[in-house]
């Protein structure tokens, strides 16, 4: 089979770039279903965010400004203006359901399993039904979280295969385990909070920044999750995070004792036998104290396959808008690359503005 373009994987960027795709192209994936868009979201896939910004992602901050600024949110919106949509907390957009997204996306597909890449004349694309032959080859193959949904790295495999860098990939927006001093949140599981998390940003050894997220945590039997801990895992490299599971107390005039004032009472309660406080009035300051300022070391993540996304990923420093440095036309979007955004629509986001703007460009 010959083609001109020829586009790997057909999820939620490779889809959108074949929406606007005026070139004779052969889109390749092993499934029928864009399996991440339809569990996205909880099945009502967050596709964008009211407030979009580089300051959102980890990556190139020049080029992601860029490729974020050619095709914004409100294009987003735009281009789903007959769904129905709502948005929800912390500006996020859901739609009401994700078959409304994939309806919109979704279009006629060659299912194999892509094996290989090779460069002749024309690039040789090998997959479990054969050899389709192509001028040129666009990678949307994603990151390789949640395995079970399909995903691999044929796309870190194929950019390898022409000389490319692949930035370590790791699980991001995931859980996080917990060292034996703080063991005691395994007894909360179930038990969800609003907190503040602060995290030190690293420039090798030196801490240059941090970030600041303030949602809920979730305690489970396996660690800390939640959307405030998902956001955390996405910077958090390595040393300790300062949790404020206090964010908005004001201190008052009271006789009650910490777990009679503070909430919720089974977390006070549980935190007090941790730290060997008793539950009396004379306590309530330093119960307080430490409550706005604990510091946690993580243990690790839960790893790639509770992980929504996977941080690091083919160099982008080694692309001219998205086309390989050392192979012409040989194209690399959305996940695939070292770009991740935080939790809100943001990775959706990503690969529908490298979508577009390649798709324009090529
Ligand atoms: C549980 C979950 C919930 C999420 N919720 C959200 C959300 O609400 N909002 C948001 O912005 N992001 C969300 N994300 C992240 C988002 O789904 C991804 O960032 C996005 O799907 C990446 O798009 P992509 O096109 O780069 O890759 P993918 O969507 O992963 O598509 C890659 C495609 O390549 C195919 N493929 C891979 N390897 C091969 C191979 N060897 N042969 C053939 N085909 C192959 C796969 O089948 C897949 O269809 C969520 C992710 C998960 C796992």
């Amino acid at each position: 089979m010959k083609t001109d373009i020829a586009i790997l994987g057909a999820g939620a960027s490779g889809l959108f770039l074949a929406k606007y795709l005026k070139k004779d192209y052969i889109l390749i994936d092993q499934n029928e279903i864009p399996q991440k868009i339809k569990v996205s979201g909880g099945g009502k896939c967050n596709f964008t965010n009211e407030k979009v910004s580089y300051k959102n992602y980890l990556g190139n901050r020049e080029f992601v400004d860029k490729i974020l600024k050619y095709y914004t949110n409100k294009d987003v919106l735009k281009f789903f203006k007959d769904i129905n949509y709502q948005k929800i907390k912390n500006n996020q957009y859901f739609a009401s359901s994700s078959d409304e997204i994939i309806k919109k996306l979704n279009q006629k597909k060659f299912i194999a399993k892509i094996l290989k890449v090779e460069k002749k004349d024309n690039f040789l694309i090998h997959t479990s039904k054969g050899i389709i032959e192509a001028k040129k080859v666009i990678v949307a193959t994603g990151g390789i979280s949640f395995t079970s949904l399909g995903a691999t790295d044929i796309g870190y495999k194929i950019a390898e295969n022409f000389g490319h860098t692949i930035i370590t990939p790791k699980p991001a927006l995931v859980g996080l385990t917990l060292q034996k001093n703080d063991f005691w949140m395994k007894n909360l599981s179930g038990v969800s909070l609003l907190c503040k998390v602060e995290i030190p940003l690293y420039q090798g050894k030196k801490i240059i920044d941090k970030k600041i997220f303030k949602d809920n945590i979730l305690f489970s039997h396996r660690g800390i999750t939640g959307p405030v801990i998902l956001n955390t895992s996405l910077y958090w490299q390595k040393g300790s995070i300062k949790i404020d599971f206090l964010p908005n107390y004001k201190k008052i005039k009271t006789n009650k004792s910490p777990s009679n004032l503070l909430k919720p009472k089974r977390f006070i309660t549980e935190f007090l036998k941790s730290q060997n406080i008793k539950d009396e009035n004379k306590n309530l300051d330093l119960v307080v104290e430490k409550l706005k300022n604990y510091t946690l070391s993580p243990a690790g993540t839960f790893g790639f396959n509770k992980a929504e996304v996977t941080k690091g990923g083919i160099d982008i420093n080694e692309l001219n808008d998205f086309e390989s440095k050392f192979c012409k036309n040989l194209y690399f979007i959305g996940e695939v690359l070292d770009v991740t955004g935080e939790l809100g629509g943001y990775n959706f986001q990503w690969c529908f503005s490298s979508a577009k703007y390649l798709t324009d460009k090529i």
